[in-house]
């Protein structure tokens, strides 16, 4: 594209690179950036540089956070003894967002997908293992209705059944392929308290 200079390609392709934006997304954001006044474009790039020097994993759950445990799991009226197994931080905050989960959870950053080449290996299913070792009662794995997200909940259910733990499986009723983000609070709750045995 020779239409532009070369600093604002630049600009234009890192933006394209970001999940979700098209081309035509980045170049409107990036002429954007360019007519934004020279603080507020360091406000943004401060915020980016700062989230990505202090955001850490809880050693716990595994999800992003600012301290070394996570809120979730600090809180000792959490019942520890009851894991939530999701794909990723944001689907952990829509359910914290219905305020009516009280157990903590496990963050796996990702799902299996043997087409994308993403392995158990890959995602955050060692740490879990290792929690299990604890005293565990139920494990609700909470992965998205995907072929992937079920594939990963098999995955689950076979690697700890026999440990003797209780292993449930949100209702479906959310829809396939449908980020548990984007899904509203009631239908998370009804997919929660109709959870079945795997
Ligand atoms: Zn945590």
């Amino acid at each position: 594209m020779g239409l532009y200079s070369g600093h604002i390609n630049k600009l234009i392709d890192e933006l394209a690179a970001l999940p979700g934006i098209g081309g035509k997304s980045a170049q409107r954001l990036a002429f954007h950036l360019i007519n934004m006044p020279k603080d507020k474009v360091k406000r943004l790039t401060d915020a980016i540089l700062d989230a990505r020097e202090n955001v850490r994993y809880c050693k716990e759950c595994c999800t992003l956070t600012d301290s070394d445990i996570c809120p979730v799991c600090a809180n000792k009226n959490r019942n520890h003894r009851m894991i939530m197994v999701v794909e990723n931080t944001r689907d952990l905050a829509a359910y914290e967002k219905t305020g009516r989960y009280e157990g903590v959870y496990h963050v796996l950053h990702g799902a299996i997908s043997p087409m994308l080449g993403i392995g158990p290996g890959d995602i955050r299913l060692k740490e879990l293992l290792q929690r299990l070792q604890g005293d565990v009662e139920e494990v609700i794995i909470a992965t998205n209705s995907s072929l992937e997200g079920e594939t990963t909940a098999m995955y689950i259910s076979k690697m700890i059944k026999p440990a003797g733990i209780r292993v449930t499986r949100i209702a479906s009723g959310v829809p396939v392929g449908g980020d548990l983000e984007y899904i509203d609070e009631v239908t998370l709750l009804r997919a929660l308290e109709g959870r079945v045995e795997l």
